[in-house]
């Protein structure tokens, strides 16, 4: 199998199904635009666990994502994409950096959902982008950004409403979307719903059990990780 992409947590590789690719969840962890490293076992298993619950989930809600089938522990199938260079942020309650950027304390409920974009580019340090700007790149068309803003508040209001059911605050999280191949007309949900991209607070004592975790140094980074997993694959039956 040949390697045509490999990111900071994850690898890809190409299959012998031209728009089929083999997603494959690695152990490491990077942070601050890979300026501080680790490796935690389980992870790759863990953060692939909860992205199918939650993928299954939202495709239950009428949101298509790349999924395509599972292999094993810490490798699935997914559909070519061709990727779109923004990271799609959506917030429910203030944090990271956006409290740093305006001054609103951390956990501060915000009247309404916030969408933010972000430009995916390591060499620019991914600066945040007005819509004005990515017109301007061609990063994607005004009919692109209304079908991803429409996508991502379903998603947002699914994924709130499953993790407050399974005991957790989604406080934020972080989308990326592709166009489908070869055609590349449909927008769907890429890449992965895990704790490494999502910050996931204990409903009751707002207790921090996402990658902040290891942003912070505050230890127990897998046990946090595995508990969303036990909490929300309790929940994902009924769901
Ligand atoms: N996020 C991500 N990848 C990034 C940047 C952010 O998955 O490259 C996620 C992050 O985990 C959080 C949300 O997007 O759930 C919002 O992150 P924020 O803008 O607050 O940035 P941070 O301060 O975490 O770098």
């Amino acid at each position: 199998m040949n390697i045509i992409y490999e990111g900071k947590a994850k690898r890809l590789y190409s299959t012998d199904e031209p728009n089929e690719i083999l997603m494959e969840f690695k152990d490491d962890a990077t942070a601050f635009n890979g300026k501080k490293k680790a490796v935690f076992e389980n992870k790759g298993l863990i953060n692939k666990r909860i992205t199918l619950i939650l993928y299954r989930l939202l495709e239950k809600s009428g949101i298509k994502t790349h999924f395509v089938r599972d292999i094993d522990d810490t490798r699935c199938i997914v559909r070519k994409v061709e990727i779109i260079p923004l990271e799609v942020v959506v917030r429910n309650v203030a944090a990271g950096s956006l409290s740093k950027r305006t001054g609103l304390e951390e956990g501060t409920q915000l009247s309404e959902p916030m969408l933010e974009f972000y430009y995916k580019k390591d060499e620019l340090g991914d600066p945040m982008l007005a819509p004005t700007h990515i017109r301007e790149l061609k990063l994607a068309t005004a009919e692109e950004m209304d079908d991803i803003g429409k996508k991502s508040a379903v998603i947002n209001s699914v994924l709130t409403e499953f993790f407050a059911k399974s005991g957790f605050r989604l406080v934020d999280f972080k989308l990326e979307f592709g166009r489908e191949e070869p055609e590349r007309k449909n927008i769907i949900l890429a890449d992965e719903i895990s704790p490494d991209s999502c910050r996931i607070w204990d409903l009751d004592s707002g207790e921090i059990l996402d990658k902040d975790r290891f942003r912070r140094d505050l230890g127990d980074v897998m046990e946090s990780y595995q508990r969303i997993l036990e909490g929300i694959g309790a929940h994902a039956e009924n769901s």
